[in-house]
């Protein structure tokens, strides 16, 4: 074929396509290969159904590829080759794997220098379970599964138990990493690593536990954007529950204490206390530490908020809140004795009941000693896990372990101390 003709052809392409691809970039992080897709406009996008587990295919409508961009795509991580088609105006990006690996893909909105983004994350199979290489907690192998089953929007990640009812999924967010430290202490203790400490203390005490199954958002050292950490937790484990876990900050050293929060019904604006809204806008800026700025607007945060009411995830993140807060009384100063609200980024999230939990005041030395401390560490995540567990057997979710032992609350209990121990 002259190469004037496929010239054309791309011209013509581009012409009656609503949107574009104008660009494609792509790195690696320890837990995933990522490739964006800078485009013209919002296209609409899908997992192509012809996609193996050898293979990730990716169908945009209406969109075309700039002629400037070549017909190839390189080769990163678990990506071995990658092209690019056409068949009538849809665009298609396939990706050849060397290895199983699931998709997840997402789009992201305008923001700073950036227009409209489709990310593909590639998580390999043995990245499944979060478990990190790094991670001191004992690596578990998962069974692999079948690209398309895990990717498909409708199905469910989590396989249903009939004679043992389905596990709560309990996303653990250890907050800010990489380049974003978080906080630090006056003895050079970095938030980012007494959060991922804790997280990862309560998914190990977690495993033992009956009708719960935890999951990372982040399982080693490094930057994570809020919306990611959602849709990680969302789209990809189908989380029931999110929990955030983070360190305070205070211009005063004397500050000290827990707090838990929720997301605010009002918005940013309208924190429940002043407290409340200078730690989210703290918290809300580490993207912006990590380089990336993802707008949030209200509009989106007003229909996000309507969304969590309607379906009770507000109501019921308050009640978890009350119930981890119980459990933190019993060994920690609390700043705040009622779960707090603000405007947090990483909480908007619909479908999920969402807690960020602040661990106490790292700019308070004597709180920093403890906070980097693995027994004060253990005893924290034990108290998240026992707030945890009381808000599920007390509201338990139809379909669940817990729906299905609602009388047993003696097995469970011992269950849980056995756990805890
Ligand atoms: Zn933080």
């Amino acid at each position: 074929m002259p190469w004037i003709f496929v010239l054309l052809c791309l011209l013509v392409q581009s012409a009656q396509a609503g949107y574009q691809v104008t660009q494609v970039r792509s790195w690696q992080s320890p837990e995933h290969t990522r490739y964006v897709l800078d485009l013209s406009g919002p296209a609409s996008y899908i997992i192509s159904p012809d996609s193996t587990p050898g293979q990730v295919c990716v169908d945009l409508t209406s969109t075309a590829l700039v002629p400037e961009l070549p017909p190839e795509i390189k080769a990163r991580g678990v990506v071995s080759h990658g092209h690019w088609s056409t068949q009538g105006d849809t665009l298609r990006i396939s990706l050849d794997m060397k290895s199983e690996a699931s998709p997840m893909v997402f789009e992201l909105p305008p923001s700073g220098k950036s227009g409209y983004r489709l990310v593909i994350d590639l998580i390999e199979a043995t990245h499944e379970d979060d478990a990190s290489t790094t991670s001191t907690v004992q690596a578990t192998s998962t069974p692999t599964q079948p690209v398309v089953a895990e990717v498909a929007p409708t199905t469910p990640a989590i396989q249903e138990k009939p004679a043992h009812g389905r596990d709560m999924v309990v996303a653990i967010d250890a907050g800010h990493g990489g380049q974003d430290t978080g906080a630090i202490g006056p003895g050079r203790i970095f938030e980012k690593n007494v959060t991922l400490a804790i997280a990862r203390s309560l998914r190990e005490q977690m495993l033992n536990v009956p009708g719960l199954k935890p999951v990372l958002t982040r399982s080693g050292d490094y930057f994570i954007p809020l919306a990611e950490r959602r849709e990680i937790a969302r789209r990809h484990y189908h989380a029931d529950i999110f929990i955030s876990i983070h360190a305070d900050a205070s211009p005063s050293a004397d500050a000290s204490g827990a707090s838990v929060f929720a997301l605010s019904l009002k918005g940013a604006n309208t924190a429940t206390s002043r407290f409340a809204r200078a730690l989210a806008e703290r918290e809300n800026n580490a993207d912006a530490v990590g380089g990336i700025k993802v707008s949030e607007h209200d509009g989106t945060l007003a229909n996000v908020l309507a969304d969590m009411v309607v379906e009770g995830s507000l109501e019921h993140s308050l009640r978890l809140g009350r119930d981890i807060i119980g459990e933190l009384k019993g060994f920690s100063p609390l700043h705040s004795s009622h779960v707090e609200q603000a405007g947090f980024a990483v909480l908007k999230e619909p479908g999920m009941v969402s807690l960020l939990v602040e661990n106490g005041f790292i700019t308070n030395p004597s709180e920093e000693k403890k906070l980097k401390n693995p027994a004060y560490q253990h005893r924290l995540a034990q108290a998240i896990l026992e707030g945890l567990h009381h808000y599920c057997e007390h509201n338990p979710l139809p379909g669940t372990w817990f729906a299905l032992h609602r009388d047993d609350s003696s097995r469970v209990k011992s269950s849980l101390d056995t756990a805890a121990r």
